[in-house]
């Protein structure tokens, strides 16, 4: 089972790595049109940006239906991957961006430097200034303790 965690560790860490480069190179270059939905101030609940999100997802699920069977690398790969859409989820949509309003502000030191390194992704609404384009690999400047 050793097997499993390893494939699903590498699918979660796939996910942020991927992750940082795409939104960096791609949805803050070519694809902007989809991901600036994102940076502006939205009125619907869904965002043209979700689209991102359906597309990490299906891959997914077709992971975890090539890899079923065999119980093999792709199933706990795509359960690796699963599992960080529901923390991005979570972490992202629901904890910085609230667009559930479950939690308040985050308390605790790792979710408070995610979230600040988030915001300051957002600071800008444009595609060439931005920051900070993981979620979970935090940088050190973001751990400071400091006011408020
Ligand atoms: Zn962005
Ligand atoms: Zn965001």
């Amino acid at each position: 089972m050793i097997k499993a965690l390893v494939f699903i560790i590498v699918g979660f860490a796939a996910m942020e790595f991927s992750g940082w480069f795409i939104h960096k190179y791609l949805m803050h270059g070519p694809l902007w049109m989809i991901h600036k939905t994102h940076h502006q101030p939205s009125k619907s609940a869904l965002e043209l940006n979700d689209l991102f999100s359906l597309l990490f997802g299906s891959i997914a699920v077709v992971l975890i239906l090539l890899g079923v069977q065999e119980l093999d690398y792709r199933f706990w790969m795509g359960i690796g991957i699963s599992l960080y859409g529901f923390l991005y989820f979570i972490l992202h949509d629901v904890m910085v961006h609230r667009r559930l309003k479950w939690f308040d502000r985050p308390k605790n030191p790792f979710l408070k430097a995610i979230f600040k390194a988030h915001q300051a992704h957002h600071r800008t609404n444009q595609k060439d200034d931005a920051v900070s384009f993981g979620l979970f690999v935090v940088p050190k400047e973001f751990f400071k303790n400091e006011e408020k």
